[in-house]
């Protein structure tokens, strides 16, 4: 393409709110024939609130939302704001955090009113020796089932309650999919969170099933990127995380959600200013015409 070609296509990209980093970047995008996309922020509105509170035999709901309360507010993960402001809602104000700790992927730990608090998933509250019990299993187990997330709570060497949090599909979502896929592309969920909770995202937006990635750690994202690119995939990304950032740098494309992190938009070549996923279908026509492929 002619360098002016690429220059009006850089300007109308920026008429649909899609920022491109540079006239190369346009190159790229027309080659891809894969699509990953992160789930909680990018497939979904990433606003979480709290549904429920199951605790084990002799527990107290309102001290377990006083101390996970008090633990996520330190944090500013999408599911740790849910908590905070539902545990706000109930039990008024959260005590302060001691030594809090911040582990990517998996939770949040800290001291809290001299109780050593964990929250997160169940392999984080292994770490420090705290199994669920049966009937915290069990709830666990239904909430994934109904695709909510179910965040383990403990204190003191004992695994405490289930929080259970969910956050919606965005409502352009599965056009956005079905755009994506009209353009002859494999879309894919990648995601930190359980499989069930991913399945049952996947099969609301028509993802299908075993497109779905999911129980991955933040720092494995990248090279499940780079996996499917020794599959022979040409690979977009999309995210809006900082859990996505490496990943966005690995694709051959990474799309950055405007509304996401900087860490994200600063990792990507193209930035989809609105958050509306519909407008990754856009780039991706927008490349092939500016380049005039016809596909
Ligand atoms: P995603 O890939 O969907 O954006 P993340 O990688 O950020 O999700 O998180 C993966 C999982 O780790 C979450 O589903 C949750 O179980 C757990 N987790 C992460 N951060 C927190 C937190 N602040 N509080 C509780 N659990 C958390
Ligand atoms: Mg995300």
């Amino acid at each position: 393409a002619t360098p002016t070609a690429l220059m009006v296509g850089t300007g109308r990209g920026a008429q649909l709110g899609i920022l491109i980093r540079g006239p190369e970047v346009l190159e790229s995008t027309r080659a891809v024939d894969t699509v990953v996309l992160d789930k909680t922020g990018t497939v979904t509105t990433g606003a979480m609130t709290l549904l429920a509170v199951h605790v084990a035999e002799g527990e107290s709901e309102d001290e377990v939302l006083r101390l996970a309360g008090s633990l996520e507010h330190a944090s500013e993960h999408p599911i740790a704001r849910a908590v905070a402001v539902g545990a706000a809602e109930r039990v008024g104000e959260l005590p302060p955090v001691e030594g809090f700790d911040n582990r990517p992927g998996l939770g949040v730990q800290g001291v809290v009113d001299g109780h050593a608090v964990v929250a997160g998933r169940e392999a984080l509250l292994a770490d420090w020796g705290q199994h669920l019990p049966e009937s915290l299993q069990a709830a666990k187990q239904r909430a994934e089932q109904a695709g909510r997330t179910a965040i383990a709570v403990g204190w003191d060497g004992r695994a405490r309650a289930v929080l259970e949090v969910a956050d919606a599909v965005k409502p352009t979502s599965a056009q956005a999919i079905r755009e994506l896929r009209a353009l002859g592309l494999t879309p894919v969920l990648l995601t930190g969170d359980h499989r069930a909770v991913a399945a049952a995202v996947a099969a609301e937006v028509g993802i299908d099933a075993d497109q779905v990635i999911a129980d991955v750690l933040p720092e494995d994202k990248a090279a499940v990127v780079g996996r499917l690119q020794s599959e022979g995939r040409v690979v977009a990304m999309v995210g809006d995380g900082v859990n996505d950032a490496a990943a966005l740098a690995m694709a051959d494309l990474g799309l950055a959600m405007g509304t996401g992190t900087d860490a994200a938009i600063e990792a990507a070549d193209l930035t989809l200013v609105r958050g509306d996923l519909r407008t990754a279908a856009d780039a991706i026509r927008l490349a092939r015409r500016t380049l005039g492929t016809i596909k």
